[in-house]
């Protein structure tokens, strides 16, 4: 269920609604068309869900499209995905030719009006070869780590990004040289959805039950797609090194993305890796299962992210706005997130992430001391007004004087 901008107030105060509203009056009637590469599963496709329909509120004809693609094209663009992360991947003509034809398929189909076209990560950047046809601005956002991305790939996107009117990154290490603008705008979460909103305790029960797991000992969770970067086999392997001292519990749930090839793979190999251990649960959870993850994170004394490279990770955002404490891979924009022993416990390795995990689950006052300021902390940067607020002022600053808008 989605909120009118004015129940955010009791959360951030009048004058942040206040100013939203004031910058909406010139963005008023423009239409800001998305267009990513899935509608379920990640955090493009949990932000695109909760911002659309305040931005709609706010006069904005937000649209959303979803490019289409066989299994060929996005078993190229997870490729793409992973060695922009740095993954040693090897490209051959026919991974480019691929992509490029896929992008112009879409291009001939999709409605490319609008004053912005906002074109989610790489799955899409070659729409761009319409720009010429279209009197739009273009943005490129982009939600991955590519502080380090494998040079093959980078440069041949690189022409494509070059063509865009701005670029916008989720953190400062991830800017890169460019030819074109760039801003520099973290995701956020919505703390008043389904996902996120306060969970009475006989509801959180009650999906603890549902998934068979006893309240009465402590539990360690990580909620991600089951994708190689987030770790999962890792999260046992801590785990378990923890077990050895405390009696507890882990969770491992997640859903896919229909544009990820190879979850499938990847969850195989979890549930095999976790045969043998009944303390741990490994969950396929559909699609909008949101108050069952919210019930998870809720109950567990530990929230793990263990990726091995991280765009932003929303995950740890909505762990921290819970509460929880956390144990997290010092990677991406999990950093912006969580200071280490202040707001959460960052860590490097499977032992490091053991020993934290153990730390907190023996020290429950210094966890909860960590939980109350990564809560602050995600109240003051990641809620889903600030991120408002600087799409607003970034789509104000593509038309600049001379520009037509509508005022
Ligand atoms: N998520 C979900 N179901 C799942 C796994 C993840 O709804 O089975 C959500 C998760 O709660 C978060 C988002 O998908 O809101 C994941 O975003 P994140 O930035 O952590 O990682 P990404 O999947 O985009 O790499």
């Amino acid at each position: 269920m989605n909120h009118p901008l004015q129940a955010y107030e009791s959360v951030v105060g009048p004058q942040v609604i206040y100013e939203l509203r004031l910058l909406a009056e010139r963005t008023k009637g423009w239409t800001v068309r998305n267009i990513n590469s899935t509608a379920v599963g990640g955090g493009v496709a949990e932000i695109l869900n909760r911002m659309n329909p305040l931005l709609q509120e706010l006069g904005i004809n937000a649209r959303w499209d979803v490019i289409k693609g066989g299994e060929k094209f996005f078993k190229v663009t997870k490729k793409f995905h992973n060695a922009l992360h740095g993954k040693e991947e090897c490209f051959s003509e026919e991974d480019f030719a691929v992509f490029l034809e896929n992008n112009e398929i879409n291009a001939n189909s999709l409605d490319l009006s609008g004053e912005v076209l906002f074109i989610h990560d790489p799955q899409p950047i070659g729409l761009i070869n319409r720009k010429d046809s279209v009197n739009s601005k273009w943005l490129w956002r982009c939600h991955i780590d590519v502080s380090n991305p494998n040079p093959q790939v980078w440069n041949f996107l690189l022409p494509f990004i070059n063509r865009y009117h701005s670029a916008v990154f989720s953190a400062p290490s991830f800017s890169q040289k460019l030819l074109i603008p760039q801003a520099l705008i973290s995701p956020s979460i919505d703390p008043l959805s389904d996902k996120n909103k306060d969970l009475p305790e006989d509801v959180i029960q009650r999906i603890l039950e549902r998934f068979r797991i006893d309240p009465g000992k402590p539990i360690v969770t990580q909620i991600s797609r089951f994708d190689y970067l987030k770790d999962p086999v890792g999260v046992i392997d801590a785990f378990e090194m923890v077990q050895r001292y405390v009696d507890c519990q882990l969770i491992l749930a997640g859903g896919e993305a229909t544009d990820d090839p190879e979850s499938a793979e990847v969850l195989a190999k979890v549930r095999d890796r976790a045969a043998n251990n009944p303390d741990i649960h490994v969950l396929a959870i559909p699609s909008g299962s949101d108050l069952e993850i919210n019930a998870l994170q809720r109950a567990s004394a530990v929230v793990v992210q263990k990726s091995l490279k991280e765009g932003f990770g929303l995950t740890v955002s909505e762990a921290l706005w819970k509460g929880r404490p956390m144990v997290a891979s010092a990677v991406g924009g999990i950093t912006l997130q969580i200071t280490h022993k202040y707001s959460g416990l960052l860590c490097h390795s499977i032992e490091g992430a053991a020993h934290a995990i153990k730390q907190l689950l023996q020290n429950p006052d210094y966890a909860k001391k960590l939980g109350e300021n990564g809560k602050e902390h995600i109240r003051q940067n990641f809620l889903l007004t600030r991120h408002l607020r600087d799409y607003l002022l970034l789509f104000l600053s593509l038309y600049r004087e001379g520009d037509i808008i509508h005022l």
